[in-house]
């Protein structure tokens, strides 16, 4: 008798060779690794795991997000309903609940995105060493991946103009930018987004927004009114601290945001996710810790990596990216990460985002810092 398994291995040749050759073509996303799976590995005690691999918010969620999805649970028999959501949005950003677009993170929308303009012979344009996600959202409708050269690690805003073609249709820019923390004047991005042909989407990235500092965190909501090109998406997995839940949402021009919704899945964010946003954007106390939190465990690691004597490059975001000098004319930065896990400290290789002398760190607690900033000195020894 033939086993179930080996019919399905005979098949497989076939199956799998039907896929279309852009979605074979795919390098798969990279996450940070899992305390409870370095833990394994190693043999190491996970409570004596620092994760600081992943940008996610050290100090937890908000108490009030935690005390509205413990409530919300309740109600998880039910289908998810995410107009209170969409109405605390609207309300926070001071948009028209009619532009805000609802994702199962903010990855869904910058899927969601991509399924409305991209396709085979269509293109997008985004900045090398930018978020993972923009070339695997652009290969899996089978359109075109135009890479642009950044500019000392940052997005070349002129040259990525250049580099719009006939069949651009999305322009993808994180800002502050993952993994590299740069950041974009103001100023220089209204004139790309006045410069930039209406018929191009302009995706407007802004995973780390409540990071920078409050006054400049509200600038591109006020483009929305004269840029119908322009999307706006935010996360609550970074500040908000619910990277879990997988909640975030998108802001564009209502007309937009109503094709974004064809493409959304009608129950994209479950309830307890919703719940959970809908109680963080009223926790501004926790926000304001977090930020606070941030910029002070910033100065602690750009300080100790300096004492060190490494480079970094100076970052907007809740991570830093360390310059890991060369043995000769070998890159050192894996040696360097795997003896940071062997010492139970896991951050982030970038050598695919072809940052091959840079490990990227996310900003911890202070003591998570100093274990870092220990295990870092040890493993350059
Ligand atoms: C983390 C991140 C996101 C998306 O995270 P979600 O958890 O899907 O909201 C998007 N863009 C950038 C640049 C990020 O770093």
């Amino acid at each position: 008798m033939t086993s179930p398994i080996s019919a399905t291995a005979d098949a497989l040749p076939d199956l799998c060779g039907s896929a279309p050759a852009y979605v074979r073509a795919i390098a798969p996303y990279l996450p940070g690794k899992p305390i409870p799976e370095v833990a394994r590995e190693l043999g190491l005690d996970p409570g004596h795991i620092v994760k600081l691999a992943s940008n996610e918010n050290p100090m937890g969620m908000s108490p009030l997000a935690r005390a509205a999805i413990t409530e919300a649970l309740a109600g998880a028999s039910r289908y998810p309903d995410g107009f209170e959501a969409v109405q605390a949005i609207a309300a926070r950003t001071g948009v028209a609940p009619d532009r805000v677009v609802l994702g199962n993170g903010s990855n869904d929308l910058l899927e969601m995105v991509a399924s409305v303009f991209l396709a085979p012979g269509r293109a997008s344009v985004f900045s090398q060493h930018a978020f993972a996600v923009y070339p695997l959202a652009t290969q899996a409708r089978g359109a075109r991946a135009i890479v642009v050269p950044a500019r000392q690690f940052g997005h070349d805003l002129d040259a990525m103009l250049a580099a719009i073609t006939p069949e651009t249709a999305v322009v993808f820019i994180a800002n502050p930018n993952n993994p590299t923390g740069t950041r974009l004047e103001p100023a220089d991005l209204l004139r790309f987004l006045k410069t930039v042909p209406v018929r191009v989407a302009v995706v407007l990235d802004e995973a780390y927004n409540e990071y920078l500092p409050p006054e400049e965190r509200a600038h591109s909501v006020a483009w929305l009114a004269a840029h119908p090109n322009l999307i706006i998406t935010r996360t609550f997995s970074k500040a908000y601290g619910l990277a879990g839940l997988r909640v975030g949402y998108g802001l564009a021009h209502p007309a937009v945001a109503a094709l974004l919704n064809r493409v959304r899945q009608p129950f994209n964010v479950n309830s307890l996710a919703l719940a959970g946003a809908v109680a963080a954007l009223d926790d501004t106390a926790f926000v304001d810790a977090s930020y606070a939190m941030n910029c002070a465990g910033m100065v602690q690691l750009v300080k100790g990596v300096t004492r060190l004597g490494l480079s970094h490059i100076p970052s907007h975001g809740n991570f830093l990216c360390v310059g890991i000098p060369r043995t000769g004319a070998d890159p050192r930065a894996g040696e360097v990460f795997q003896s940071l896990l062997r010492q139970g400290v896991i951050v982030r290789p970038v050598a695919n985002y072809q940052l091959p002398d840079h490990l990227r760190v996310t900003i911890g607690l202070p003591d998570e810092n100093q274990r870092f900033l220990d295990a870092l000195a040890q493993a350059l020894r």
